[in-house]
């Protein structure tokens, strides 16, 4: 008998795009709680596949942030921009099954066209360019539905068709595309699930065709609401930067778990580090996080340091 239990492994994949924030701060913590409270892994891979959207020396000062709040991660961290290999690999699967072709749409033509706004209409589909660069290259999407199965949104079902059309997984300027970089680099280092903003929703049915394109299996997935201030701003928007002074971290951990609906006893955010860490690993009940897109918050701007 196979007694052997698989490997829960968990991620938090932040773009280096500005200091980490609350809105990024409460997908760290939820994952990171997720993978602890099963005894499982916990991966950091910094999402610079974008280069254009980076700010030089943020990957390292979220990583030294999440250092100075006390989590601790397994394995090496994985930088997407050292991946191409393996993003090529995976891009050459989905042209040899001939899933694949070049597309010279502008923005601005796409702007224009009739079609539902955001969806590709597949203007270039059968015009069997070469796919070579200056081109994006697009996926073909297939009518068939892709069902979700939400830890915390519940079950949902998506027509790609209908709700994205043919979506680009490399882009004019040779930058690999988010979707197929996110799912390529999920499969090889394993992970098993997946908890992350509701913002990332839309994109959760693109990866799913992927994973089923390239033959991977599918990790649980798990949405928790955005943070929202009262006015209607994500929170992330405000750019708060979480590089804390020492002793405001815990308060500022609390405050993230208030806002998953763990409900930690008050003086929780008057302890000590691992004294904090203890308690959210042993109450962490992930079916207590309400089942929103977005949430809106009042963070307690009394906290000090730069919050
Ligand atoms: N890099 C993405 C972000 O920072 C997260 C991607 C993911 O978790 O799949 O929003």
């Amino acid at each position: 008998m196979n007694t052997t239990k698989s490997v829960y492994k968990g991620r938090f994949a932040p773009s280096p795009t500005g200091a980490l924030h609350f809105g990024s701060l409460i997908a760290a913590v939820s994952s990171y709680l997720q993978a602890k409270s099963q005894q499982g892994q916990w991966l950091i891979r910094i999402e610079d596949v974008d280069k254009t959207r980076e700010i030089p020396g943020s990957a390292e000062h979220i990583l030294s942030t999440l250092d100075s709040l006390g989590f601790e991660w397994d394995d090496t961290v994985i930088y997407q921009s050292q991946q191409t290999e393996l993003y090529e690999y995976y891009l050459h699967t989905l042209i040899s099954k001939g899933l694949v072709y070049a597309c010279d749409c502008s923005r601005s033509k796409l702007k224009q066209s009739a079609t539902k706004a955001g969806i590709y209409p597949g203007y270039c589909r059968d015009k069997k360019r070469s796919l070579t660069s200056p081109y994006a290259l697009r996926c073909q999407v297939s009518s068939d539905t892709v069902n979700i199965n939400d830890q915390i949104q519940g079950a949902l079902c998506v027509n790609l068709a209908d709700n994205c059309g043919d979506f680009v997984i490399k882009r004019r300027d040779q930058f690999f595309a988010y979707q197929l970089a996110v799912v390529a680099d999920d499969h090889s280092q394993g992970i098993t699930d997946i908890i992350r903003g509701a913002d990332l929703l839309p994109s959760t049915p693109i990866q799913i065709y992927l994973q089923q394109q390239l033959e991977f299996s599918t990790p649980h997935y798990g949405h928790i609401p955005v943070a929202m201030h009262a006015h209607g701003q994500k929170l992330s928007k405000s750019h708060q930067d979480l590089s804390l002074h020492e002793h405001d971290a815990v308060e500022t951990l609390h405050q993230a778990l208030l806002f998953l609906d763990q409900s930690p006893p008050e003086d929780l955010a008057h302890s000590s580090q691992s004294e904090f860490w203890q308690w959210a690993i042993q109450n962490w009940d992930i079916k207590r996080i309400s089942r929103q897109r977005e949430k809106v918050f009042a963070l307690d701007l009394s906290l000090g340091g730069t919050l």
